[in-house]
């Protein structure tokens, strides 16, 4: 008689973790958040993890703030291949590796932990995913591109380094504490010391989160991203005003709980092209399969499991 599968939890928390009572196939990756319960990230990596027949399986853990260090310790005596973090724990993570590639102490944060004899390796894929997001979405490369990027967090510093790495023409950081913007900026100063673009304006510069700023700016950029999370809750706005947005930009809004968020609605409005975050999504997480497991991503079947 075939034997019956033990299913895992929709949502596992500290205290299983402590009291690790193990599904079939194991649950060896999963993604730390809080909250957690809205990401899509299980049922993408398990379409992956299932279709490349890897006995394994993925899943959500809700962990706080205060819990993150225990939790990481009980994932590395559990044997896990790796987690994904998400909302609020990319930046505290960085403190509690063993060793960390470039990009993560560059940005400042890291998206994924692979566990590799018993040693924690931080990365961090959201710039890459992003990268090839935008050319997937709107078949041009970055380094083509004059860039606008509303927000100076986690998501905003991954964005900016991949910008700056691929020697956009134009970088402009927009953010609401303007000291933030400015300190990321000052950061990228050597990536932008070349002369690219010919004409009047920097190409990188920090500016407020200010109408008549952002007005102007938007006339010499070609790709306006949100990396803020206006637009995640029910209600909110767009993070600029419909007003302000032209039918000659890209828009690309990282945030994917809704097909049109406030600010694709705001830029449809406006006769811009516009999508969500969902890209971004996929090929950062194709990227954490590829890093966990040294092979490559099904991203096709990854794709229509998000869908
Ligand atoms: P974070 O580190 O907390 O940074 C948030 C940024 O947004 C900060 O610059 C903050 O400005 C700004 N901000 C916050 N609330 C604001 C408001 N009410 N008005 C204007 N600006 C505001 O967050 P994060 O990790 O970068 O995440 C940002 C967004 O990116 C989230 O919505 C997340 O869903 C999305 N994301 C998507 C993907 C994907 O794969 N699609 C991956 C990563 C992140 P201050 O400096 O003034 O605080």
């Amino acid at each position: 008689m075939k034997k019956k599968r033990a299913a895992a939890k929709e949502v596992y928390t500290l205290a299983d973790l402590k009291d690790w009572h193990d599904a079939d196939p194991p649950v060896r990756l999963g993604v730390f958040g809080d909250p957690v319960e809205h990401s899509l990230s299980p049922q993408m990596q398990n379409a992956a993890l299932k279709h490349c027949k890897i006995e394994m399986q993925y899943a959500r853990f809700h962990i706080s703030p205060g819990e993150l260090r225990e939790a990481i310790e009980l994932i590395r005596k559990l044997e896990f291949v790796g987690v994904n973090l998400t909302i609020p724990h990319k930046i505290a993570a960085v403190g509690l590796l063993d060793a960390a590639e470039e990009n993560v102490k560059r940005i400042g944060a890291a998206n994924v932990i692979k566990i590799d004899g018993g040693k924690m390796h931080g990365f961090n894929t959201d710039g890459y995913g992003f990268a090839r997001a935008i050319r997937e979405e709107f078949s041009v490369d970055l380094r083509d591109l004059r860039v606008m990027i509303l927000g100076a967090g986690g998501a905003a510093r991954a964005i900016a380094l991949q910008c700056a790495k691929e020697n956009s023409e134009r970088l402009v950081i927009v953010n609401r504490s303007f000291e933030n913007a400015q300190k990321l900026a000052d950061e990228l100063r050597d990536f932008f010391a070349g002369p690219k673009v010919l004409g009047p304006v920097p190409r990188l510069q920090a500016v407020p989160l200010e109408e008549a700023a952002i007005r102007f700016q938007i006339a010499n950029v070609d790709l306006v991203v949100n990396a803020t999370p206006v637009g995640l809750n029910r209600g909110d706005p767009s993070p600029i005003p419909a007003r302000l947005l032209a039918p000659h930009l890209m828009i690309y809004d990282t945030i994917y709980s809704a097909e049109r968020t406030p600010f694709v609605s705001a830029a449809i409005e406006a006769g811009a092209r516009a999508t969500n975050g969902l890209s971004m999504l996929l090929h950062q997480g194709a990227l954490a399969f590829e890093i966990l497991f040294q092979r490559e991503a099904p991203i096709e079947v990854m794709r229509n499991a998000i869908r």
